[in-house]
């Protein structure tokens, strides 16, 4: 059994109550793990090393922080094997795509903030006293401070990657971080410590403190020497986060749920289409914040792309995420397993017609070390109404349910009808329509024929209940910076 610790100072240590929580393999249903149940106790001892690392660490050149952060990305590419296999393992997510690219992306992070730091410099602003009465002229200069100790709070789909998305801005901008992964897939979190003291980041500089969001998460948001909190997870707990920091006027990033919009009009290249439709609403069970959940296709075309795209997503490989062939794994948690077992039971009841999948997967079809495990078919519902729960809450899961349109009105009106806005792709071959689309769009992202294409430049992040601020280049390191303006009368 696997017994995970804090990282907190350069050191691995349990809580300071000593209690723990289990760790559950998905695929399996079986423990294989321990970690810290840690509270406001651990926090603040986390809190505090990190306080104690940030003058120095925030002192040294930016070159120096640049050195630090590509040898954390040259040790991730080093362990790719052994932080691959852990993902999958604690995910349940294939082991292929781990491979590809959860963990090659968490290394991609790092060297993208640790080279972007080199390439930055402050604003200025001459000014010649703007022909105000008694206006004189002036340099500005806006400097950016590194804000001091950051909380960091992830979730458990993507777990390194999305947690190396921030750590790495945080930490070239010169902060100390407190790091919360989520409590159900807190493994390469452990491994990334590791990794740091071998890249020789400095004791208290990056630190990782496992447990549930109701306590050390909670403790993490409302500490007084967090003064910045940036956050990836449900919308939920998202408001409630943004409500404790804007108490205590804390900077706040927000990266929340999504319900997205996959819109195939008909001059669309369709094999391409149907290609990435299948993709984007099953990459990692459907498990993605960005998944094209909502399938909205133009009516001419709806009936032929259908028996198409339920063929293909019937077709798909699911079992043991570690078997190279494997396409689709397990489900994250059990509790996760029966939140969309019961939102596909809804579906049935409120009219939708299940053209695929719909169950989980029958034990039978399941290996022996998997036949406990939390699988659940991919699954195509179309029949329901635009406005029902199922078309409306995010169900983070293997299921994509499908709409019609006649019209591009149609079409907006669909894709915008709910209260998300993070991603949206639409396939279409009429330059006009795309540009006309892109930008009536309820979402921060749009993907024009591809979908989550990624240049670590672009910023990041949604519109409406799916998030507050952005992150990605030149965003990220604003947010983990204070600008600070210099005016000089010349
Ligand atoms: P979650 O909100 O339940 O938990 C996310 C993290 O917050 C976990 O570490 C959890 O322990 C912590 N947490 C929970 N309550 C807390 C509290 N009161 N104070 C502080 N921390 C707390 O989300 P989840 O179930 O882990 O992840 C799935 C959700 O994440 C989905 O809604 C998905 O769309 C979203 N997500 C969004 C993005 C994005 O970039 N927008 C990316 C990935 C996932």
């Amino acid at each position: 059994m696997l017994e995970l610790a804090n990282y907190i100072n350069g050191k691995h240590v349990p809580a300071a109550s000593r209690k723990v929580l289990p760790i559950i393999e998905p695929a399996t249903g079986l423990q294989y793990s321990t970690v810290p149940d840690s509270d406001a106790v651990d926090v603040d001892q986390a809190v505090a090393a990190a306080k104690t690392a940030f003058p120095a660490w925030s002192a040294i050149s930016s070159h120096q922080r640049s050195q630090h952060l590509l040898r954390l990305a040259d040790l991730i590419d080093a362990n790719v094997d052994a932080l691959a296999r852990a993902e999958s393992i604690d995910t349940g997510k294939p082991l292929s795509l781990a491979r590809s690219i959860d963990i090659p992306r968490s290394a991609a992070n790092f060297r993208f903030f640790a080279t972007a730091i080199l390439h930055t410099a402050s604003e200025l602003h001459d000014f010649d006293g703007g022909g105000i009465p008694g206006g004189v002229p002036a340099i500005n200069y806006t400097l950016r401070k590194p804000r001091g100790v950051a909380g960091l709070i992830s979730p458990w789909n993507l777990p390194l990657y999305l947690l190396s998305w921030k750590i790495a801005p945080a930490l070239a901008t010169g902060n100390a971080v407190v790091c919360k992964p989520s409590e159900v897939t807190p493994v390469t979190a452990s491994m990334l410590g590791d990794l740091a003291s071998q890249a020789g980041i400095p004791a208290g500089v990056l630190n990782v403190v496992h447990g549930t969001g109701g306590s050390a998460g909670a403790a993490l948001v409302q500490h007084d020497d967090v003064p910045a909190i940036s956050f990836t997870g449900s919308t939920r707990v998202g408001q409630w986060i943004g409500e404790h920091c804007g108490a205590r006027s804390k900077r706040t990033s927000l990266e929340l749920g999504g319900k997205n919009p996959f819109i195939v009009f008909a001059d669309a290249d369709l094999p391409k289409a149907l290609e990435t439709a299948v993709r984007a609403g099953f990459t990692n069970q459907g498990q993605v914040c960005l998944c094209g959940s909502r399938l909205l296709l133009h009516e001419s075309i709806a009936a032929e792309f259908l028996k198409e795209f339920v063929a293909r997503v019937a077709a798909l490989r699911i079992g043991d995420p570690l078997e190279p062939s494997t396409q689709q794994g397990a489900l994250t948690s059990e509790a996760h397993f029966h939140k969309v077992v019961s939102m596909v039971d809804q579906a049935r009841e409120l009219g939708g017609r299940v053209l695929c999948g719909g169950s989980p997967l029958a034990k039978s079809d399941l290996p022996t070390r998997c036949k406990s495990g939390f699988f659940f078919r991919p699954t195509v519902i179309e029949g329901l109404s635009p406005s029902c729960v199922v078309e409306q809450e995010e169900i983070f899961g293997p299921v994509v349910t499908v709409q019609t349109f006649s019209t591009d009105e149609q079409a907006i009106a669909l894709a915008n009808c709910t209260r998300y806005g993070l991603a949206a792709t639409l396939f279409t071959q009429n330059l006009s329509r795309a540009h006309a689309l892109a930008s009536q769009l309820d979402a921060g992202i749009v993907w024009v024929n591809c979908w989550m294409v990624r240049d670590l430049r672009t910023p990041f992040g949604g519109v409406k209940q799916s998030g507050v601020g952005r992150e990605g280049g030149l965003e990220a390191l604003k947010f983990f910076t204070e600008p600070k303006n210099v005016c000089i009368s010349v």
